[in-house]
């Protein structure tokens, strides 16, 4: 095959071919960006996860064209001594690996704080100690609740962008009472950026921190029954997409009023393939990466993945496709919720110059044509073995 042509930084540099360390390379943003990078870059992908069947077309066995280029090595970062080996043959390490579905912050908070700080910490010390680069996947929910959400419901300040608006340097992280263990995560997360930036301050780590403004497209989650447990419950995306295949209300929890920006996937791993080739941009900072103009509250989001799924499918809505749920039945006792998740552009518009593309009626109708293709056969079979037994 012809060498991939050579690529340029933002400031028309050459980019070497690096060799990154990937953790959490088998799940949902790790499989679409080593795709990115098996088809548009000469980088090498050392790909570290607990399983593999999202990229298994990548890796079980690799192509002959990527030959060299992407090898799987499956390992528990709880307790492998091969880690530290994969981070010192490697130029940058990025860490995907977590434990992030909302229905596990209450339910587990341990595994919860665990994954998300305790396993974290080994990686952060390896990268420190070996002069490594690191690019950390934090969360948007470190910011928690906005401002404006503590002021009376029709406040005008309620409507001014500084009681809103998540700015990277400038807005607090606002969290809730201990008893609402929905907040493990983010205080996990929060704790492990303050960790990376406190390596940065006294060590000298160079690191990127992103904070992911709700990524969904292909391949996120499972589906309940079919390839996850029957039990599970995924994100907004694979638990409506659920709803839509077995032709069952979408849940609203709470009423559906809480307020997300949501960005498709391809877009969002633009600016991660930037921070990859751009240290000098990207190192000490922490970036948004979402897309402002794409604000839904959740039962907006039920609408309009009930329309465009009957477009893609052919089948006609339920007469009511949505039924309210409490949080407390839905996920259990501990659960709260973000109220609005605006990010501002600035920082990886000054840094990057990256901006998301694609609206959301744009990226559902692509995730849900998908979402029909891969699982509507699979959903029809589980559907009529559960009714027959
Ligand atoms: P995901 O669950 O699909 O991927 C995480 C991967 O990490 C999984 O494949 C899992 O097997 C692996 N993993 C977890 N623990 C591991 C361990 N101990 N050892 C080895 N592998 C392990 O989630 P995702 O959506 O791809 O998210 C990736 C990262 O981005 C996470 O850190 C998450 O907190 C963050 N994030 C994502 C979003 C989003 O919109 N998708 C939003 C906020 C934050
Ligand atoms: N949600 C819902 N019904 C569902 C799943 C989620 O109403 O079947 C709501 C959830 O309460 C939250 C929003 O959808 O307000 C987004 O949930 P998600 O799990 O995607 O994660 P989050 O954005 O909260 O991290």
């Amino acid at each position: 095959p012809s060498p991939a042509p050579a690529r340029l930084d933002l400031d028309g540099n050459p980019v070497a071919p690096l060799t990154i360390c990937m953790i959490g390379a088998g799940g949902f943003i790790g499989s679409h960006l080593c795709e990115k990078l098996m088809a548009e870059t000469a980088h090498v992908v050392l790909a570290v996860d607990v399983y593999c069947d999202k990229i298994r077309h990548l890796v079980d066995p690799a192509p002959p064209h990527l030959a060299g280029r992407i090898s799987f090595h499956r390992l528990n970062i709880k307790n492998d001594s091969r880690l530290e080996g994969l981070i010192k043959m490697a130029d940058l390490t990025i860490n995907l690996a977590a434990i992030c579905t909302p229905a596990d912050y209450n339910t587990r908070p341990l595994d919860t704080i665990y994954s998300n700080f305790i396993d974290a910490l080994p990686v952060v010390k390896y990268c420190s100690e070996n002069n490594k680069r690191l690019i950390h996947f934090s969360t948007c929910e470190v910011y928690g609740k906005t401002i404006g959400s503590f002021l009376p419901k029709d406040h005008p300040l309620r409507k001014e962008p500084e009681f809103y608006v998540l700015k990277e340097d400038e807005s607090p992280c606002i969290f809730g009472p201990i008893v609402k263990q929905r907040w493990s995560y983010a205080c996990a997360k929060q704790l492990i950026e303050r960790l990376i930036f406190a390596e940065g301050a006294e060590n000298g780590l160079e690191f990127t921190i992103v904070r992911p403004f709700n990524w969904i497209g292909p391949r996120m989650d499972f589906i309940p029954g079919v390839d996850g447990p029957s039990e599970g419950v995924p994100r907004v995306l694979a638990c409506f997409s659920n709803n839509l295949l077995r032709g069952e209300p979408l849940k609203l929890v709470d009423g559906g009023q809480s307020q997300r920006t949501f960005v498709y996937i391809k877009d969002a791993i633009e600016a991660v393939v930037l921070m990859i080739e751009n240290p000098a941009r990207a190192n000490g900072h922490i970036f948004n990466v979402g897309n402002p103009s794409n604000e839904v509250t959740v039962r907006e989001l039920a609408q309009m993945m009930t329309e465009v799924y009957a477009n893609v499918s052919g089948e006609a809505p339920l007469d009511e496709p949505m039924i309210d749920v409490s949080s407390s039945q839905f996920y259990g006792e501990g659960y709260d919720d973000s109220d609005k998740r605006i990010p501002d552009m600035t920082i990886i518009n000054k840094q990057l110059g990256w901006n998301p593309k694609t609206p959301l009626k744009d990226l559902l109708e692509t995730t849900l044509t998908y979402q029909h293709k891969t699982y509507k056969e699979a959903v029809k079979r589980q559907m009529s073995q559960a009714s027959a037994s």
